[in-house]
């Protein structure tokens, strides 16, 4: 029996076979004489590698997160970087071909990278590799890399990179183990956000040799055991035993409300991107989608959905909540999202520029034709409506004068719908949490979206990999904010809902109920154990 000891990033028990992927592309191999405009090649498959990228976010974005799908956006980044670009031309300029020359660049960044104290920075290397071994696959003519098993496996390797966990086939990956990676990776992102047991780091003794090898993985301990003796074995199948009475124990949570034991009821929602993944939220006993971002249904397409699309769309996902309340988002779209079919300016800042509900204001019928759509399936189910990007009480009277004309519209055509939705709005920059008193007077409920207020509060741009360090959702001025929004709520008797990932971040439960939070709003995955936390909870008396 080898065992190696790695870091945990996903727990549970896994027995299976090792499958040990060894990717190639990264070693570029025959293209030993230039094939002609070496440049030229590069830029298309430049071109291609960042339209791969934008439809495995929105791969991500509709099937995992919003959150992960923001991985890939740093990968276009990383794609544009003037210093990797530089490597490669001064590579194509002294005669290599471009596959040698993009080799060549993802190397060196990453062996830069790596070689930067501080985890998250260093864990970027796997992602310039990930990025640099699309480009040369594209080069080489070849499919878009995917892991094949022939089986359930446990997956191993050296690392396996972002945009192949994406890809995976999850019926047929049991666990993960690499021998690089720390739990700061994108790769172990995915792997929590999947759901997938799964040990990062357990060093150079996990080698293809193990390839075909029966193996237990031990997700919580960070443990891989290979060629398990029989105590060994014995000992995890009752670990695996008692974590399948613990999930069953997570799925059977009943209806009944989450409350902590001092007695604080918890309203449990979900974020989701699909009818599709509403389903999978309500099986696992959330009490509303608290976010539809609705921005999935507007990119990655040539045109905008018509009115009766996206009533169609609004329908589907409150018919599968099942009476659960859905808050429905308007359009939080800017210059950085790619809708190339509104031909937005391109601005020199785009996150402090047009977005969210900014562009509703110099556009209006974008905004009233989804309004439109959400009253009208609103018959459908207990929908409510959030707006993105509020920094000022001018613009809530502006939009609350809007949704009014909307309904006098609908009930003037003799249109179906409910007039009374709740409307609420994201507090997502500084300026809304210090002026929420007066948001509470006027809106329903309260949506904190700690993903932009922590950027726009400590001045770090949350797709910036370099600012790992500095982005945090639980620093102490974006906490204060958190408060006072929720405080505010409270006094004006409407919800507060967290909305962004500090949400789903276990260690910060009981901080976020404390400051007044009444409502998390988490991806579908993270149901269950958040749930069980609040439950395990005590409160501190305020
Ligand atoms: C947020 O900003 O926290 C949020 C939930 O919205 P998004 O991530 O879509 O910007
Ligand atoms: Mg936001």
């Amino acid at each position: 029996m080898i065992t190696l000891k790695g870091k945990s990033v996903q727990s549970g028990v896994v027995f299976g076979r090792i499958h040990f992927h060894c990717p190639d592309e990264n070693n570029p191999g025959g293209e030993g004489v230039p094939a002609g405009d070496e440049f030229g090649r590069f830029k298309a498959a430049q071109t291609e590698a960042l339209r791969q990228l934008e439809v495995l976010a929105e791969q991500t974005r509709a099937g995992i997160g919003q959150a992960e799908a923001e991985l890939f956006d740093v990968h276009k980044l990383m794609l544009g970087d003037g210093d990797y670009l530089d490597i490669v031309t001064a590579g194509i300029a002294q005669g290599q071909p471009a596959e040698q020359a993009v080799a060549a660049a993802g190397k060196q960044m990453a062996g830069f990278l790596s070689g930067i104290q501080g985890g998250y920075i260093a864990e970027r290397a796997a992602d310039v590799l990930d990025v640099s071994g699309r480009v040369i696959n594209i080069l080489r003519g070849h499919a878009p890399r995917e892991i094949k098993t022939d089986g359930p496996v446990i997956l191993a390797g050296e690392q396996i990179s972002p945009s192949q966990m994406v890809g995976l086939d999850k019926t047929r990956i049991l666990a993960i183990a690499t021998a690089e990676g720390s739990r700061y990776s994108h790769m172990a992102i995915l792997a929590q956000a999947m759901n997938i047991p799964a040990t990062v780091g357990l060093g150079d003794a996990l080698t293809l040799d193990s390839d075909g090898k029966d193996a237990i993985l031990d997700g919580e301990a960070g443990v891989i055991y290979i060629q398990p003796d029989q105590e060994t074995a014995a000992r995890m199948r009752q670990k695996l035993a008692g974590e399948q009475a613990q999930n069953a124990a997570l799925a059977l949570l009943d209806n009944s409300p989450d409350s902590t034991i001092d007695g604080k009821e918890v309203l449990v929602y979900a974020n989701v991107a699909s009818a599709e993944q509403a389903k999978e939220a309500a099986v696992n006993g959330c009490k509303g989608i608290g976010l539809y971002r609705s921005e999935f249904l507007f990119l990655g397409r040539e045109g905008l959905p018509d009115e009766d699309e996206q009533y169609e769309t609004y329908r589907e996902i409150l018919q599968a909540a099942d009476g659960r309340e859905v808050v429905l988002r308007t359009l939080d779209i800017g210059a950085d999202k790619s809708c190339k079919y509104l031909n937005l300016e391109k601005e020199s800042n785009p996150e402090l520029g047009l977005r969210g509900i900014r562009l509703a204001f110099v556009w209006p019928e974008l905004l009233i034709t989804q309004l439109r759509a959400i009253y009208r399936a609103s018959v459908f189910g207990r929908a409510a409506v959030l707006f993105p990007m509020i920094a000022s009480v001018w613009e809530v009277d502006k939009l609350l004068a809007l949704a009014a004309s909307v309904r006098e519209t609908l009930a003037g055509e003799g249109i179906d719908f409910d007039p009374n939705i709740p409307i609420g709005g994201m507090i997502e920059t500084p300026a809304a949490a210090l002026i929420s008193d007066q948001l509470a007077k006027r809106l329903n409920f309260f949506s904190i979206g700690t993903n932009d207020l922590t950027q726009y509060t400590l001045a770090a741009d949350r797709q910036n990999p370099a600012l790992g360090d500095y982005y945090n959702q639980a620093h102490p001025a974006v906490l204060a904010l958190i408060q006072m929004a929720a405080q505010n709520a409270k006094a004006a008797d409407i919800p507060a809902c967290v909305c962004g990932a500090l949400a789903g971040d276990l260690a910060q439960t009981q901080t976020l109920l404390e400051l007044g939070v009444d409502r998390l709003s988490v991806s579908p995955v993270q149901i269950p154990r958040l749930r069980a936390k609040i439950r395990a909870l005590r409160l501190q008396e305020d």
